[in-house]
């Protein structure tokens, strides 16, 4: 079993129990370079020429060609509340999944609550949203309790059922959205990009958001070049920072 360190650099915690780590990666910014080349038959300069590497990125990365960048694929360990992966796996194109399976295991008790600070409350203007402004900051009505106790609950019955007998692939029914499931994924540069513009959209939610982070950050030191010609290119709206739990 490998224990995982906090600050592992190819490692981010998420949310309060969840994180993301860098299993492996196949190629970097030459691969890519060197995909792109072949186009004109050109020879791939190893190293020898950097300027015009990082410009080549540039220039695949503003005008959309964007195969080269499949070139460089992924491999991440990731656990996340079961509605967050729910979002995840709608992303077809590009993303492999491998999840854990309540039917071959009995589910730890582990699930989702969000610090007060994140709960805000909902949009008025935008009806999947919540607004989390200066003065939702806290937890007047107790949800977090709320969360807590009604998925502790249900812990329980699921428990309870699974010690009277009934199949654990029928008892995980009763447990909530918020229960933690662990994947592995595999993707590529194109994939993934694909999907942090999408989900570090202010529009998407605030917890998919941290995963979209965590996993751009985690790439940027093996595509430095490509990862800023990303970042500079699409400006995803936030911060590229995971909250620290
Ligand atoms: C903020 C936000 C809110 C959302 N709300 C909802 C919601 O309320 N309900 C809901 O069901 N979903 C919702 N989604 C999910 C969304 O509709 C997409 O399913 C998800 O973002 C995956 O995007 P995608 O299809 O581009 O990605 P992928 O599945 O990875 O596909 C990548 C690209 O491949 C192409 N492609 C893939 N499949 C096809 C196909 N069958 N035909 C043609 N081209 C294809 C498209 O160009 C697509 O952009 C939401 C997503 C976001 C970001």
């Amino acid at each position: 079993m490998i224990e995982l360190e906090p600050f592992n650099p190819a490692y981010y915690k998420v949310l309060d129990h969840g994180y993301v780590r860098l299993c492996e990666s196949l190629g970097d910014d030459l691969s890519i370079v060197r995909n792109a080349r072949v186009s004109y038959d050109a020879a791939w300069r190893a190293g020898e020429n950097e300027g015009s590497d990082t410009r080549l990125i540039n220039y695949l990365m503003r005008n959309n060609h964007t195969t080269p960048f499949e070139s460089v694929v992924f491999t991440f360990d990731i656990k996340a509340p079961i509605f967050v992966v729910r979002q995840w796996h709608r992303h077809r194109i590009g993303w492999s999944y491998n999840e854990l399976s309540g039917r071959y295991k009995e589910l730890e008790e582990l699930y989702y609550v969000p610090k007060a600070e994140f709960i805000g409350v909902q949009s008025e203007d935008n009806k999947q949203m919540r607004t989390l402004a200066e003065e939702t900051l806290s937890d007047p009505k107790n949800i977090r309790q709320f969360i807590d106790d009604h998925c502790r609950d249900s812990f329980r019955v699921y428990k309870g059922l699974i010690a009277d007998g009934c199949p654990r692939e029928i008892a995980r029914s009763v447990l909530p959205l918020a229960t933690y499931t662990h994947m592995f994924t595999t993707v590529n540069f194109k994939a993934l990009m694909h999907f942090c513009t999408l989900r570090l959209h202010e529009h998407a939610q605030w917890e998919i958001r941290q995963y979209a982070a965590a996993m751009l950050q985690l790439v940027i030191p093996i595509i430095p070049v490509a990862s800023r010609a990303y970042l500079e290119t699409f400006k995803p709206p936030i911060e590229l920072s995971v909250e620290s739990w």
